[in-house]
């Protein structure tokens, strides 16, 4: 029986963040009648082997992917990258390098704190913040009770400040570089989930101009005036509409698989723009009115 749409181009395994093993997602997505996925794991495609023989099996075309996170004061940018090489080892390098240092930051300068003679434990950094996502203010705090320096506002000027010996810079990819390295290995990018975008109008030209040839219109949670803006910004910056599921098979996050409207020209579209095809051939396409 099936009962969701046949084109799903953004779902998750347990090779990022879901939940099902690579063949039992295509399976599940298989059951309720996806013929076209794209398996979307969080920095890395090391599910997409296992995926595109189950798809092989069932009838799925499954197209291999990545949703790269990014670290950026744009708020929450995560650019999908279609039609990459799971054997591509220079990708697999740079994805495995940001898998490694994702949210180690705050680890990385307690370690150069103690190679500088300041010694300080990241587990009392972790007590100082409670829970919450660890920064420099929590650094300042276990070094000023540590008596290293005199006040907590002289352990920025001292020590953890841009430009200070135990500054490390935020790891992880800006949006324009995400959109860079999926073009440079032969990928199709698209922004994933506009919404979690903070002046989404701001970043537009910067990432088109970077490479970008897709923009996540249709999406679970979004109302229609979301898909409308986004439609509206395709059809501006000549970007597919791309959409899918983001499924992760565990708590609400996403839509169930197939869960999500994908118009079928989409697929033919973001074939057309691999090898970052230039954008005015496709424009006609997809994305009217
Ligand atoms: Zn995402
Ligand atoms: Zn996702």
């Amino acid at each position: 029986m099936t009962v969701g749409y046949p084109i799903d181009l953004h779902t998750h395994s347990l090779r990022s963040d879901g939940a099902l093993e690579p063949a039992a997602l295509i399976e599940r997505a298989a059951r309720r009648g996806v013929t076209i996925q794209a398996l979307a794991d969080h920095d890395t495609l090391a599910g997409a082997a296992e995926a595109m023989a189950a798809g092989e099996r069932l009838g799925v075309r499954v197209i291999p992917s990545t949703e790269l996170n990014t670290e950026s004061e744009w708020g929450d940018v995560h650019i999908l990258g279609y039609f990459l090489d799971p054997a591509d080892a220079a990708l697999e390098d740079r994805l495995r390098w940001l898998r490694e240092h994702r949210g180690r930051r705050i680890e990385l300068m307690v370690e150069k704190l103690n190679a500088l003679g300041y010694p300080i434990a990241l587990a009392r950094v972790m007590e100082i913040a409670q829970g919450g996502s660890l920064g420099r203010p929590h650094l300042a705090q276990a070094l000023f009770e540590a008596g290293h320096v005199p006040t907590y506002d002289s352990a920025f000027d001292t020590l953890i400040a841009k430009d200070a010996p135990a500054y490390v810079s935020r790891v992880g990819l800006s949006p324009l570089e995400a959109v860079q390295l999926v073009v440079a290995h032969g990928g199709v990018p698209s922004l994933a989930h506009p919404f979690t975008v903070i002046g989404l109008d701001e970043l537009m030209p910067l990432i088109v101009a970077a490479g970008l040839a897709g923009i996540e219109a249709y999406y679970g949670s979004h109302p229609p005036a979301m898909t409308a803006a986004c439609l509206s910004l395709a059809r501006r910056y000549g970007l597919v509409p791309t959409g899918g599921s983001d499924f992760h098979g565990r708590g609400d996050h996403g839509a169930p698989l197939g869960g999500v409207f994908v118009p079928p020209e989409t697929i033919a579209a973001i074939e057309a723009r691999r090898g970052g095809q230039a954008a005015a051939t496709m424009t006609t396409a997809v994305g009217g009115d």
